[in-house]
């Protein structure tokens, strides 16, 4: 007897029609035509089953405050922190809390169950620290919530920028954060990065910072931030966010980075949405996508997985909670479009995200956490292409939300009365 039992799914590696048996918080049976019987059973009718998604990097601090206190009007990145510096003072807890919470329903209903934010410390009031360790606990249910110490205007830059993060850490934030690039010169840069992973080796956590989110091809902190990760023995501990300098950089430069970036088993995280978004903005024509080299990275064996990092704040007054979205974003700034680099893509937004997070128990296998969702999809690739409605998430082997297919009803004389985006178009041929 099992607590739910999903019927005739698709796995994401493109295995066909398993029913998975979901059995004190656990997956506890994959296999076809499973016989057994369950409290609820779930007909996938031939869709994808995925583990949830996970985000790597985002902000929950400043998510949902679009408008707050004015529009960004050039969109730059700069206007961004600019923008931000005027909100922080004007935060309060309470609608720190409040609007966290509203992002988390609505990643739930997205089928995202984890999330890494980072917090920032440049007010000494942290603020958004108590409010982001408040709501840690309080998602802690439904989403693993993690938080990185960002020193938004500079570890070294901001009046207090060393003692706030220091004190960030103390109330329990989870991972060192920086920003080198921010820094007043590149000095300071790499001062701060040694500092950092200093601070992470001496209390044991890991590191995730901004490197490098800038069009220059100088700005070489992911270098930096390496060589100190393998000087404190941090090697896979330490994500380098954005890195969208290396786009810019010289080829015979980054034939010697990649590898040092390997040998300190660095996670990347690029941020398609933002990157495409934000960089690029000092050129003409033509003009740069400062999206990092996924597709190198990639083949070095480095684990990337891609963050969703903004969703209607100051610097994006876009988004929706959907890392399907995110990973659209991504085949197309990488040209990465074949059938392979599709599911790497989709790995990028799952199992390596999982991986850059550390989440234990997290996967399709059994043995693995129960928590799964259902999508109007068949595969992988139709998921990509379609962003479709995540017709159940699952939790602990409890379904916690529910999105209704997207059907189309048509009136044509002579043509169907109904369409599911989901499985009308399956392409005959696999897509590539
Ligand atoms: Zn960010």
């Amino acid at each position: 007897m099992f607590d739910l039992i999903i019927r005739n799914a698709n796995l994401p590696d493109g295995q066909q029609g398993f029913d998975v048996g979901l059995k004190g918080g656990k997956i506890v049976a994959i296999e076809k035509a499973l016989a057994a019987t369950a409290g609820e059973e779930i007909d996938a009718t031939g869709r994808l089953l995925t583990p949830p998604f996970c985000d790597p990097h985002f902000h929950m601090d400043a998510t949902l405050s679009l408008g707050l206190p004015r529009m960004n009007v050039s969109g730059t990145l700069l206007e961004g922190i600019a923008l931000w510096g005027e909100l922080r003072p004007m935060l309060t807890r309470q609608a720190l809390v409040e609007r966290a919470l509203r992002y988390c329903d609505l990643a739930v209903s997205q089928g995202l169950l984890a999330i890494r934010s980072h917090v920032d410390t440049s007010d000494p009031r942290l603020v958004t620290a108590e409010a982001l360790l408040e709501v840690k606990e309080k998602v802690a249910p439904y989403i693993d919530l993690q938080l990185v110490a960002f020193p938004q205007d500079g570890y070294f830059r901001a009046p207090e920028g060393v003692a706030s993060l220091n004190r960030a850490l103390d109330m329990g934030v989870d991972i060192v954060g920086g920003i080198p690039h921010f820094e007043r010169t590149m000095e300071d840069g790499a001062r701060s990065v040694e500092a950092l992973c200093r601070i992470a080796a001496d209390r044991g956590l890991p590191v995730d910072m901004h490197c490098d989110e800038t069009d220059d091809p100088m700005s070489r902190h992911i270098e930096t931030l390496a060589a100190e990760t393998i000087r404190f023995g941090l090697q896979g501990r330490v994500a380098g966010s954005h890195l969208t300098s290396m786009h810019s950089m010289d080829n015979y430069y980054v034939s010697k980075l990649i590898p040092l970036m390997a040998e300190a088993k660095i996670s990347v995280i690029p941020n398609p949405l933002i990157n495409i978004m934000l960089q690029g903005r000092h050129d003409t024509y033509p003009k740069r996508r400062g999206m990092t080299r996924v597709r190198e990275l990639m083949a070095a064996g480095l684990n990337v997985s891609f963050g969703h990092d903004c969703v209607m704040d100051p610097w994006y007054s876009m988004g929706s909670g959907d890392m399907l979205e995110v990973a659209h974003m991504a085949i197309h700034v990488t040209q990465m479009g074949g059938i392979e680099d599709k599911r790497k893509i989709f790995d990028a937004i799952t199992v390596n995200a999982a991986k850059t997070m550390g989440l234990e128990g997290y996967g399709l296998a059994v043995g693995c956490r129960a928590d799964l969702v259902l999508l109007q999809a068949a595969d992988v690739s139709e998921a990509l292409r379609l962003k479709p409605n995540r017709l159940c998430v699952i939790k602990a082997g409890k379904v916690i939300a529910r999105t209704a297919p997207r059907i189309g009803e048509l009136f044509l004389d002579g043509r169907p009365a109904s369409i599911d985006i989901g499985l009308d178009y399956i392409p005959q041929t696999p897509a590539s």
